[in-house]
């Protein structure tokens, strides 16, 4: 597994670098922005692992271009601010998952175990029977194999981390679901963590999946989780 590591103060990214490699990740470290923007364009890496405050072009600069440019390997953002403003604008950018400094080495790891699983999934993982490769509820639709979703026959784009969030819902239609079983289910942790990811991540999807429909799938049950579940509202906003 090839990673990257965008890290400004040496000590850090050396401490990183040597730790990781001991798990047997091969990583390049880039000092500042722009010379990971270099290294992006002509390296393929399975995660990218972005520090938020860099010189040059900063992570969630980093972020974006490499979305925009359909760059879509994992990216991890560190940030040693920990505001939840912060978060959600690395999110934002198209972060797939975020780690407040000062961090534990373990929960580093953790995070990165889990994003790899999540574009290789594990070889004992139950997959579909070959003949049943979409799921669908009420007019939405999500292929499996093509990796696409459609609304009411009209293509909904998704980023990797909502199309699983997505195929989690359409596997548990009709039930109430919590943040700590989306949490664990659709981003592989099983350890207690904040669970602001999850809120973020449903309102990615209802602005794509629910914005424009009368008919709202996606709903809150306040102070339990979320269920997947037709709910008319002549109000579309
Ligand atoms: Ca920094």
């Amino acid at each position: 597994m090839r990673l990257l590591l965008v890290e400004d103060e040496p000590e850090v990214a050396s401490f990183i670098k040597k730790s990781l490699e001991e798990g047997d990740y091969e990583v390049t470290v880039a000092m500042d922005g722009t010379m990971a923007w270099e290294t992006i364009n002509s390296f393929k890496y399975d995660l990218l692992i972005f520090d938020l405050m860099l010189p040059g072009i900063n992570g969630l600069e980093l972020c974006k271009k490499c979305r925009q440019q359909k760059i879509l390997t994992p990216i991890l953002m560190l940030t040693a601010l920990g505001a939840t403003d912060n978060i959600i604008m690395g999110l934002d950018s198209g972060a797939d998952d975020y780690l407040t400094k000062p961090f534990k080495l373990t929960e580093l790891e953790a995070r990165i175990r889990s994003l790899l699983r999540r574009i290789r999934p594990a070889e004992n993982e139950v997959t579909e029977p070959p003949t049943k490769n979409s799921l669908a509820f009420a007019d939405v639709v999500l292929d499996l194999d093509e990796k696409s979703v459609t609304r009411n026959k009209v293509p909904v784009e998704l980023t990797a981390t909502e199309f699983r969030l997505l195929e989690y819902l359409l596997r548990n239609p009709r039930k109430v679901v919590s943040r700590m079983d989306i949490l664990e289910k659709v981003w592989g942790y099983d350890f207690n963590l904040n669970t602001k990811v999850v809120d973020v991540y449903i309102n990615y999807l209802r602005k794509k999946l629910d914005k424009d429909s009368k008919l709202k799938l996606i709903n809150t049950v306040t102070g339990m989780g979320y269920i997947l579940k037709e709910v008319y509202n002549e109000d579309p906003n």
